[in-house]
This record gives structure tokens, sequence and C-alpha cells, in this order.
């Protein structure tokens, strides 16, 4: 039996705590934290620290250690790739005919639903601990590809498992109003019937649904149908989220005002009057520069507005097999600062303190007493590094709840 002692203090370290102290990042220089029972109890200068009686002392050999990272969207749940569909795409092909042999989205739930809850695992675990590697400790998963009762419920269940049997601390979104399915291609307000009646209850019941998000586009649901599935969310007391203005500017982001939404994703033809609505509202932007990158994309999300009118900016991977196969945070961060025009400062709040914020965790995202002992540790020696070398994997370890869930130095990661 390990003992384990009461406080651990890190030294040797310059902490970007993301908290809003003055200075850029949080920083502070020559750093110690403090973390008893799985939380941050003081972080400060080092020359303040009075060590805890019996505490365990720990050198992270001069790295930056910061907030662990959250990613907050991800469809990192799903059957088969779409590598065949990328390569199509590079040589040329449009939608159209993408769709035509047999791509596409409906490609991705053909193949969710023919995989099993172990088969989506396996897969999902792989993804989901690249993007851990990459400094995540929080990670937020869809639904969406099942787009049935059976389906849906499997991979929220997948979703849950994956918080028990890893390391991440994961929450669930039911996206099960992602596009309509092919058998109510007749009937969408039907489908949303099914939702509403048969798999949000059911989602809730079995406790595995922490957030219902939607798609509002003209190739998914309306902004009628959208408010029909957050009433029934509300009733359940969840909290919604929504995908909108990814194609065209519509009405999805006044709806996801409208119901107090935690936040609106995507955004890309967001107008000004709706970005002033979100800072009303409190709704966070967050914005998927993977899905820009991979296809070409030349709209952009309106961030000077956003900076304008005080909107918060979160960045995620969007992990999806169709228009994001990244599953690496400090690459978003990168791209959110390149794509998007960030700063980096912005694109590393967008991934820590407002990531969170997104999500509705209130106990995460800053290095501040009382917040969960959440760190990631990178070889760097300024918080800019992050976002600034790309594909160099520089994050050496990551805690969750004050325990070191790999340590690369360490070998115990493989
Ligand atoms: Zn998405």
């Amino acid at each position: 039996v390990t003992v384990r002692p009461a406080s651990t203090v890190l030294v040797d370290t310059a902490a970007a705590t993301m908290a809003e102290n003055g200075e850029p990042y949080g920083l502070v220089d020559d750093a110690a934290l403090v973390i008893t029972g799985g939380a941050i109890s003081w972080v400060g200068p080092r020359r303040d620290l009075v060590t805890p009686p019996g505490a365990e002392v720990r050198s992270l050999g001069g790295r930056l250690v910061t907030p662990g990272l959250i990613d907050c969207h991800t469809h990192l749940v799903f059957g088969g790739d779409r590598s065949g569909e990328f390569e199509r795409r590079l040589a040329g092909a449009g939608y159209a005919e993408i769709a035509a042999a047999g791509g596409g989205i409906r490609s991705t739930v053909r193949a969710t639903r023919e995989a099993s809850g172990d088969q989506l695992l396996a897969a999902a675990r792989q993804r989901l601990d690249r993007i851990h590697r990459s400094g995540a400790s929080t990670v937020e998963v869809k639904s969406g590809y099942g787009l049935d009762l059976e389906t849906e419920l499997r991979m929220l269940e997948v979703g849950r498992r994956l918080g028990v049997e890893t390391p991440v601390e994961v929450t669930t979104t039911l996206l099960a109003a992602h596009v309509v399915p092919d058998e109510y291609g007749d009937d969408p307000d039907g489908y949303v019937r099914l939702i509403v009646e048969q798999i949000l209850p059911r989602a809730v019941e079995d406790g595995l649904v922490d957030a219902v998000d939607a798609f509002c586009e003209h190739l998914a649901f309306t902004p009628s149908q959208v408010d029909a599935v957050f009433t029934a969310a509300a009733a359940h007391r969840l909290p919604v989220k929504l995908h909108a203005g990814q194609l065209s500017a519509d009405e999805g982001v006044d709806i996801a005002v409208s119901h107090h939404a935690l936040s609106a994703d995507h955004l890309e033809h967001a107008t000004e009057a709706q970005v002033a609505a979100m800072a009303q509202a409190g709704t966070v932007a967050v914005l998927l520069p993977g899905a820009t990158h991979t296809l070409g994309e030349t709209a952009r999300p309106p961030v000077e507005a956003m900076r304008r009118h005080g909107v918060a900016m979160a960045l995620a991977t969007d992990c999806n097999p169709g228009t994001s196969p990244v599953a690496d945070l400090a690459l978003v961060v990168n791209l959110g600062a390149v794509l998007l025009g960030l700063s980096l400062e912005e694109a590393l709040v967008g991934v820590t303190r407002n990531a969170a914020m997104a999500l509705g965790l209130d106990d995460r995202g800053t290095l501040q007493p009382g917040k969960r002992a959440d760190l990631a540790v990178w070889d760097v020696d300024r918080p800019a590094e992050i976002g600034y070398w790309v594909g160099m994997g520089l994050c050496s370890s990551v805690w969750v709840g004050g325990v070191p869930s790999f340590d690369r130095d360490a070998g115990n990661g493989g």
C-alpha cells in the first residue's frame, strides 16, 4: 500500500496560470504550486512558498506548467474513416461526386451503426490518447453518427467508458440532431420527435448525457426544429450548445442565444448582430480551425467583432472523420493563431479558461487555488512556444486531479 502524501509541492517551474492577474498568460516566473486532495491549494512565486508539513516536493526541471488543456468540441467516437474521400477531394472531386461514391457523413453513420461498442471504444481510445498526450486533461465527446435510439445510446456509453477507462475527464454531449437519417428523409419532423420523445429521455434515464447539441443548417435542421430539441433539453435541465453559421448565415445563433446556450460553435458566417447577442447572453464562441484547414475553407469567423463585443473565444479539435481528422490541441493553438487571427495568448486561453466555460465547468481551466489540479507540463521556456512549434510533441506530462497520468520522460507512457 502506497501512502500518498497529504500535499505535493511542484517547484523549478514557470506557471502560465491563465488567470486574469494582469500578466500575459497569467504568468508567474519561478513559481511553486501546492496540490492538496486533488485540487490546487496554493500557487505563487516560489519565494513566498510555505511548504506544508509532510509534503512531497517535486521538481519540474525548469519546465513550463499550464492548466491541463480542455478539448470542448469533438466527435471522436465513430466507425471507419474517410481517408479515401479526402484523397478524392484533394484530386478535385466535388461534394455531389463524393456523396454519389458513398462518401460523406452517411458513410460514417453506416460504419458506426455496424460497429460494436468495443470496436468503437478501441478506435476512439486511440484518438483520445493522442489528444491527451498533446496536453488535454478534459475532452468533450459527442454522439451524432448513430441517428437512431440504439446507436446514439451506444456512442454515449462509449463516451462514458472512455471517462472511466482512461485518465481523461470526459463529458458527453447528445448530438442526435446532427443530420436527418436516410430513413427519415421525407419526414425530418418525425426524426425530431424521435429525439425528443425517445432518444433524449432514454439518454437522461441511463445517465449518459451532460449536454445537448444540434446542427442548425439547411443541410441539417431548421431553427424551429433546433428550438424543439433545445426546449426538450431544458425540460431535462440539460445545457445546450449549437453548431451554427458554418456554411451560411442562418438563425442558428439566435436560437442558441435565446436558449442561453453554453456555446455556439463554428460561426464562420455569424453576423455582427449575432456576435453582440452572444456577448449579452454569455454564450462562448467555439472556433474550429482544424475544419478550416482540412476543408481549405476561406470564410473566417468574425474574430475582430468577437473581441470588440467581449465574446469569450474557445478553440477545439472538432476531431471527426470528415472535416477535421485532428487529434492534437497544441496544433489547434497554432492553427487558431495562424488561420483565424487569434493572438497566441488568446489561442491558449481558448483551450483552457474559455474551453472550460464552453463546457459549463467552473472548477478547471486556470491554475488558481480551489481549481482541480489538472496540469500540463511542457518542454518550453515561454508559453508562446506551445503555439509556435508545430509537430514537436512538447507536452511532457499531464496531471488529472492531482495525479500524473503519464510522464513521457519516466518511460511509463510508451
Ligand atoms: Zn462539430
